[in-house]
């Protein structure tokens, strides 16, 4: 009988593993589990210099697996003002004039998770401060503002006739920007004039942002965008021995990629280290609801008159897809709106019928809104649903944007978790981190709790145990990791998460009062 290195007793242990769902104990030998079962059985891999941890009858699960994140970007955010609270203008003033003073050596003001409505014009933002370039973003990165400073700096406060392939400055009669910026584009064209921290800076950011992770319970993620150059800032940790969380990055395949770039995304899926892995391409294929470039089937509630074209046509799309494809790579697709998760599906369709059909497990993310007809082709095809709970709006009183872009014909195929579920989708979680809080409890509490817009809205909340599963299970799978992680199970790495609580006693409305309380990665406990 082998001796384990920690074994974690009088646990309920929630497995993730259909053959065997329950246990007590789970036992752990160097950097996978060797054991699970019963307190007793437990006790034959004792020896004087195992630690024996006690899990309180409390739950312990499989790590937690966040399906999309961008946790270098995030990083980077985490050094800018924050603006996640602001919800006024007074606010605002307030917290950039406070992070103004305390880096009274940086040039530019930089905020970073703004809701929307709060300001939207370069005026708004001079009176808080004009001689500094300020630039701040909306927590979904998908809109920008700035004050004629920094749109001066940037050359593009008068209309300088650009092309953009993906962005908009939003322009008066005039021509004169009015500090909106939409979209990747638009938002670089100030963005990328702020400095960014150095390697060192940027390393120590990346660490406390992992840690942070860890605390919460998360041992994975894919990380939603990248190029070998993110890729390697990540290996970088691993070689180093400081790498505590196991990232899956795909190269993010801009609409002006030629087909020869791609190369760098086979270079990436040769990297199949220990906790960092290539071997995705990620597209955008829209926007998002709240600015106007969501690709939608039918027009916005709102303002009808709103015309939108995807960030790739279809041919576009299938054509770079395909390659990838090709490649063996799995193929990511952002799709808030319906006409973009239509024309993903389609692609994905179209691909199949060039390659021949493969365990390909490509993917869509976000699936905001889905046409009904749509959902049975996730499992037709095999696609998977990478949806993050936190995205919807929590009920009609929170007053969001978001639901009057879309209005109440669209609620009832609105981020549509249990309809896709029983359409048979493959349907795994995460946070979107920054856009969301990537504690997976504050996720999971939406799920469980989430409101119907209207009355007659089909119920779209899922169980804590399916939950779980979307965070575990279901998420390895996603990235072809289902025989190694996800499961509490022997043989298997020894990721796992023991919580504060039992959480299938805990009241579904006071979910978030359980916390992690001992993370383990590959056999290291990270977080206690
Ligand atoms: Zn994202």
């Amino acid at each position: 009988m082998p001796s384990a290195d920690v074994i974690i007793t009088n646990a309920k242990v929630f497995t993730s593993d259909e053959s065997s769902p329950y246990a007590e104990a789970v036992a752990v030998k160097g950097n996978r589990i060797v054991y699970v079962g019963t307190d007793e059985g437990a006790e034959s891999f004792k020896d004087k210099s195992t630690r024996v941890i006690d899990g309180q009858g409390h739950t312990l699960t499989p790590g937690f697996i966040d399906t999309h994140v961008h946790l270098l970007w995030g990083s980077i955010w985490m050094g800018s003002a924050q603006l996640q609270e602001v919800r006024t203008k007074e606010d605002l003033k307030n917290v950039l004039t406070d992070f103004a003073n305390k880096n009274k050596t940086d040039q530019w003001i930089v905020g970073r998770g703004i809701r929307y409505s709060i300001v939207s014009t370069r005026q708004e933002l001079d009176e808080i401060n004009e001689d500094r370039p300020i630039y701040i973003g909306a927590f979904d990165g998908h809109t920008g503002w700035a004050n004629t400073k920094a749109l001066e700096m940037a050359g593009i406060l008068q209309d300088d006739k650009r092309e953009m392939a993906n962005g908009i400055i939003v322009r008066d009669e005039n021509g004169f920007a009015t500090g909106e910026l939409r979209e990747g584009d638009a938002m670089r064209a100030v963005m990328d004039l702020a400095p960014v921290p150095d390697s060192n800076r940027k390393r120590e950011l990346l660490k406390l942002a992992i840690e942070k992770f860890n605390a919460t319970g998360i041992t994975s993620v894919h990380n939603m965008n990248g190029d070998m150059e993110e890729l390697m800032a990540y290996a970088a940790l691993e070689d180093s021995g400081e790498m505590n969380l196991r990232v899956y990055v795909p190269y993010h395949v801009k609409p002006e990629a030629t087909e020869e770039m791609l190369t760098e995304a086979g270079e990436m899926a040769k990297v199949q280290m220990d906790y960092v892995r290539g071997g995705a391409a990620k597209f955008f294929m829209d926007g998002v609801w709240e600015s106007y470039t969501a690709f939608n089937v039918h027009p916005y509630a709102d303002d009808p008159d709103v015309k939108v074209e995807p960030i790739f046509s279809l041919e576009h799309f299938t054509r770079m897809a395909s390659l990838c494809d090709k490649m063996g790579l799995q193929v990511a697709v952002h799709c808030c709106g319906d006409g973009a998760v239509r024309q993903a599906l389609d692609g994905y369709e179209a691909i199949q019928k060039i390659n021949g059909r493969r365990d390909s497990r490509h993917r869509v993310e976000h699936i905001e809104v889905c046409q009904p007809e749509d959902m049975p082709r996730f499992k037709e095809l095999g696609v998977i649903a990478s949806m993050q709970t936190s995205h919807a709006p929590f009920s009609l009183e929170e007053d969001l944007v978001w639901t009057k872009r879309t209005g109440p014909q669209r609620w009832p195929i609105s981020f549509p978790w249990r309809d896709l579920k029983n359409a048979g989708a493959h349907l795994s979680l995460g946070s979107d981190w920054t856009v969301a809080p990537f504690d997976p409890m504050i996720n999971i509490y939406v799920a469980l709790n989430r409101k119907k817009y209207a009355p007659s809205d089909p119920d779209q909340r899922l169980t804590l145990e399916e939950c779980i599963l979307g965070y575990t299970r279901d998420a390895a799978y996603v990235e072809f990791m289902e025989h190694e992680k996800g499961q509490i199970k022997e043989g298997y790495l020894a990721d796992l998460v023991l919580f504060s609580h039992d959480l299938f006693e805990v009241n579904p409305e006071e979910i978030t009062t359980a916390k992690a309380v001992m993370t383990m990665v590959d056999g290291r406990i990270v977080f206690e």
